[in-house]
């Protein structure tokens, strides 16, 4: 136990003189456990993604789908991100796991692109549309990686997909966190054709210098501000303030976490652009997901139709 706490004084920073509690202890067993288990969770084949759509902001259109990590693992079953994620960033395997995730994300598009999945591919008589993107979050040691460049146009390359269909997530405090040095990577990764999104926007601390001068497509107003924006006259004066300045710098602005129908007509009201909540989907596995999308594609169908019938 007493290297546990170590381990806990060392992972915290921390060091000087400390008390370790018996809740202390237990957590940072919990941590030693996830990060040992964690270890081999891409050899063992534990991790894997499901897909959450975006909707067009009037609830029917698909945008896109963001890819979120899912790790079951065979000690401890299944573990979420907000758990396992920071500590995978802190011990840096999730640079091998973020690779995993890129890989994975472009071998699934490439597969549903294959399998004719609607959206995915361009259509016949719809050439001007834009097919679905995919999203994937990207972490701050990822973004540091000297190879991710690499990294990524070899997954386009060898799934052959257009580069437009991926999209990239990054946290509005990854990014401010040393501005300078990622403003190069980002235009790197923006000259691949990859779409760029700030993820959580509203919780960190944005300089409209650098976001002016990043090469972005969309912002992801965070879940916190639509949560409360029914109840909270200041949170939805952020939601708006945050559309208005999105679409100032020309961006599309996406809601993430929208429950309710209200929600959705408050967003709507303010001008956003996409829609992304428990509301319309949760998050599932591929081959849910593909389902769902042609579900969808039959229900719409099936209104165009009923549209046109005279009245
Ligand atoms: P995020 O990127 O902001 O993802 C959105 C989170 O909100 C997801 O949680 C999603 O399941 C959840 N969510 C979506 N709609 C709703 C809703 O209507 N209500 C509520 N309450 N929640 C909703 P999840 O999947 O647990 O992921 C949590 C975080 O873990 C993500 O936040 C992201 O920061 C991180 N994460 C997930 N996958 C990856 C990954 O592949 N790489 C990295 N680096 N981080 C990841
Ligand atoms: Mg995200
Ligand atoms: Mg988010
Ligand atoms: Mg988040």
């Amino acid at each position: 136990l007493a290297d546990v706490a170590m381990y806990q004084a060392k992972a915290e920073g921390r060091d000087g003189a400390h008390f370790y509690t018996p809740e202390l202890n237990q957590r940072a067993q919990q941590r030693l456990q996830i990060e040992t288990q964690l270890r081999h969770a891409v050899a063992a084949g534990e991790l894997s993604l499901h897909y959450q759509p975006r909707m067009a902001v009037d609830g029917v259109g698909v945008m896109g789908m963001e890819a979120l990590l899912r790790w079951h693992s065979a000690v401890l079953g299944p573990v979420g991100p907000d758990r396992f994620v920071p500590i995978a960033e802190e011990t840096g395997l999730i640079v091998e796991i973020g690779n995993w995730v890129i890989d994975t994300a472009c071998a699934q598009i490439a597969q549903w692109r294959a399998a004719g999945v609607p959206g995915m591919a361009t259509e016949p008589g719809r050439e001007g549309a834009q097919p679905l993107t995919v999203s994937v979050n990207l972490s701050a040691v990822q973004l540091s990686a000297p190879d991710l460049l690499e990294r990524l146009a070899e997954a386009l390359r060898q799934h052959a997909i257009p580069p437009g269909q991926l999209e990239i997530e990054i946290t509005e405090s990854t990014l401010m966190d040393h501005a300078e040095v990622h403003l190069r990577t980002l235009h790197a990764i923006r000259q691949l054709g990859i779409r760029l999104a700030i993820d959580d926007f509203g919780t960190g601390y944005s300089s409209l210098n650098y976001l002016n001068r990043f090469p972005i497509d969309l912002l992801k107003i965070d879940r916190s501000f639509v949560r409360d924006m029914l109840d909270d006259p200041r949170d939805l004066a952020i939601v708006k303030a945050i559309i208005g300045l999105g679409h100032t710098l020309d961006l599309r602005v996406v809601a993430e976490g929208v429950e309710r129908e209200l929600e959705a007509q408050a967003l709507r009201a303010a001008g956003c652009d996409e829609l992304q909540g428990y509301h319309y989907a949760r998050p599932m596995p591929a081959p849910a997901l593909a389902d769902w999308l042609v579900g969808r594609t039959a229900l719409t169908a099936c209104t165009a139709r009923t549209d046109r019938q005279p009245a």
